[in-house]
């Protein structure tokens, strides 16, 4: 599982939504890298219509080094802030976008090695 984001070529600035130009440096070539871990920030749970479990987003920050993400996740996280989360890309209606899911049981769990 992972998400792929845009890393300009000249200073490997990395950017979700892709961009035309590096916001950093300027530069106009990127490159998809794909990441696979982030650090949670912070999340919120929307309540659903009456009879829905509603949805939940989070801030996260791609690891190792960005960027920040807005993504969503298939239940809310046991943790908080600071815990470890798996990237994945997922198409809805012919757009994929950034989600993440809590690696299994121990993994990825502070304190826990
Ligand atoms: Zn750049």
């Amino acid at each position: 599982m992972s998400f792929n984001v845009m890393e300009c070529a000249q200073c490997g600035h990395r950017v979700y939504p892709a961009r035309l130009w590096c916001p950093a440096c300027g530069h106009d070539g990127a490159h998809a890298v794909a990441l696979e871990e982030a650090e949670l920030l912070a999340w919120t749970q929307v309540p659903g219509k009456a009879g829905e479990s509603g949805s939940v987003f989070a801030t996260v920050n791609a690891l190792p080094r960005g960027p920040l993400l807005v993504v969503r996740l298939p239940e809310a996280p046991r943790q908080g802030a600071g815990q470890r989360l798996r990237l994945l890309a997922h198409t809805w209606q012919g757009v994929t976008l950034p989600w993440a899911l809590a690696p299994s049981d121990g993994e990825g769990v502070p304190g826990k090695h």
